[in-house]
């Protein structure tokens, strides 16, 4: 598996240093099993997903295999997706519900 992590991912983890760890371990459950883990966005949100570290507080990512099959690539518009192995996860951001959400235009610097 190859693992990518955005600038606005790196970033964010060290604002919530306070629950690093539990956000590491998620990451680690992640890689471990994608799909069986993560929950698909709709929406606005489509081609991402999401995973809960705590109540409210959100992991979001990309999984390239998913993202080619389903055509998501060219809605979150994963650029480099034809570089990338199949097994690729890509770590976009992590943060409160609402305010990741928000956030979504911020993840172009990496994607786009
Ligand atoms: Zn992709």
């Amino acid at each position: 598996m190859e693992v990518v992590f955005s600038d606005v991912f790196v970033k964010s983890l060290k604002k919530h240093s306070s629950i690093k760890d539990a956000i590491k371990k998620k990451v680690d459950m992640i890689i471990g099993k994608p799909i069986a883990i993560g929950e698909p966005l709709k929406g606005n949100f489509r081609g991402y997903y999401s995973c809960p570290v705590k109540k409210k507080f959100l992991i979001i990512y990309m999984y390239c295999k998913v993202c080619r099959v389903k055509g998501d690539d060219k809605i979150v518009l994963c650029s480099d997706c034809n570089k990338c192995a199949d097994e690729t996860i890509k770590f976009v951001d992590i943060g409160p519900h609402d305010k990741t959400y928000e956030k979504k235009s911020k993840y172009g610097t990496f994607i786009g």
